[in-house]
This record gives C-alpha cells, structure tokens and sequence, in this order.
C-alpha cells in the first residue's frame, strides 16, 4: 500500500489533504466491507451495474457513515465518458445517490464551494482526479477514462475554477487510483488520440508492445495534461495503485471482464 493513501476496511484516504486541510473529506472506497455478492462482493456501490439495488444503497451508506460523508449529501453524476463538468449546489444534494436516473445527466465532472455537499462518481479502472483550493473553498472531481482523458477533462477542471475566480496555481490535484501502465493496454487509434492530445510532442505514457499495441500510462497522461493548463509538479500527487493488480481492494472493469463492481470517489467539505 501507498504511503499516500491510508486505508481503513471500506475506504481509503488521502494522507496529506487529511492532515493539512481541516474539514475537508476525501476518499476512495474499496471492494470490502459490503453486501453484495458474487462478482459486486462486496462493497459494489455502482448502481447502474445490475446488482440489487438494495445492496448497492446498504454499500454506499456504509461508505457514507465510515467517511463522515452521509449519502443524503452525496451528488452523483450519470457518467458517459464525455468531458463535461457541471456545477453544483446543496439544491443538488441527494441526486442520484439512491436512484442512478436522478444523476446529474451527461456529466463526468463536478464542482462546488459549498459545504456539506459530496461530490460522488464512480470507478472501475477510470482515473478519479480529486481537486481542492482551501482559499476559495472550491472543489472539483472528475471521471477520466481515455476518452474523458483525451478530451482534457482534467484540463477543463481548472478552466473551470480558474473562470469562477479560483487562483489555479493554489489548486491541488489528487490523481486516485486506476488501471496502471502494468496492466492497460490499447491499440493503435486511441494511441493516436493520446499522441495528439498534449501541446507538446511527448508520448511518454505510451509504451510500444511487441504485438503492435501500447501500455498507456493514464495517471500520468492526465499529470501532463494538468501541466499544459499550466500548473506546476508540486500542485500534483499520484496514487502508485493499480486497480486491476491489486485485488484484493479493487474491482477491475478489464481484469473482471465487464461483469464487477464499482468503487466510489467521494469529496466534500464538512461543516
Ligand atoms: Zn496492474
């Protein structure tokens, strides 16, 4: 386990957001601790995955009440792999926390700078991107597979804060963990897209296979895209976790074979 991330059964959290920003929650769920079975066991809080409902909202309560983050406060996002990203407010509170129709639609991004309202998506692989600036209050966090990935959402993030008068280079990032370069590999059109995304000529995070096909390394495509919106390496921090490595903690959407669960990154200032 990461020095970055401390780990209680159900979820982890991070270390030094914990440490130096009073009242702020941040955290990843894990597998265990749930009540679901077969390939959800355990701790499934995706709703939209064909596990019982029931269980699915019994998990995320009992995410809510470890972390101090209630699920009455959570705002959930409907997810679609795109780079939109939406405000919210506490008239948003509850959305799509017990039913996934009431998410927030065709969102893979949220923000806020109020309290006591929890910004909520889910995981299986995808790269979750934690963002705070304690001054103003504002909080972000972002789905960001490839393509929410190649489409900047990380990018957009700052954009946003920096448009609602947040100064970007007090942001900090939190880049959660997911699929590692280890264990994801791509073909040859979404390396294209991923070569044409930075404005730099910098392949780095493609690793070139013998069979024609690359290992992409998204934490760290998603550090350069953070860079090119102009913020320095000390505003980004990196989990070391692969989801689908590491199974005893995580579900993995590649390594399951479609058919898991999912983990939820939750973020939000207490009162
Ligand atoms: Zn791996």
């Amino acid at each position: 386990m990461t020095m970055i991330l401390e780990s209680s059964e159900t979820f982890l959290s991070i270390k030094k957001w914990k440490e130096q920003i009073p009242g702020l929650a941040a955290i990843f769920s894990t597998r265990n601790g749930g009540s679901s079975r077969e390939g959800f066991s355990s701790l499934n809080t995706g709703l939209h995955v064909q596990d019982e409902p029931f269980n699915v909202i019994t998990n995320r309560n009992i995410v809510g009440a470890n972390a101090k983050a209630p699920l009455e406060e959570w705002v959930c996002a409907e997810q679609i792999h795109g780079s939109y990203i939406k405000e919210v407010d506490r008239t948003y509170k509850g959305r799509g926390s017990t039913n996934y129709q009431d998410s927030i639609k065709g969102s893979d991004g949220l923000w806020t700078c109020e309290s006591n309202v929890y910004l909520s998506l889910c995981f299986a692989d995808c790269v979750p991107l934690y963002f705070v600036e304690p001054n103003s209050r504002f909080i972000g966090l972002a789905h960001a597979g490839w393509k929410g990935t190649v489409q900047n959402i990380a990018g957009k993030m700052i954009q946003k804060a920096s448009e609602s008068g947040v100064d970007a280079s007090r942001i900090q990032v939190y880049i959660g963990p997911s699929i590692g370069k280890c264990c994801y590999e791509v073909d040859e059109t979404v390396a294209d897209q991923v070569k044409h995304c930075l404005n730099r000529e910098d392949h780095s995070s493609l690793t070139k296979k013998t069979n024609g096909k690359y290992n992409l390394d998204l934490k760290m495509l998603n550090k350069q895209l953070l860079e090119d919106s102009g913020l320095k390496k000390e505003q980004i921090t990196l989990a070391s976790n692969c989801t689908s490595c590491e199974e005893d903690l995580f579900f993995s959407h590649r390594r399951d074979f479609g058919k898991t669960g999912r983990m939820s990154a939750v973020i939000g200032w207490r009162e």
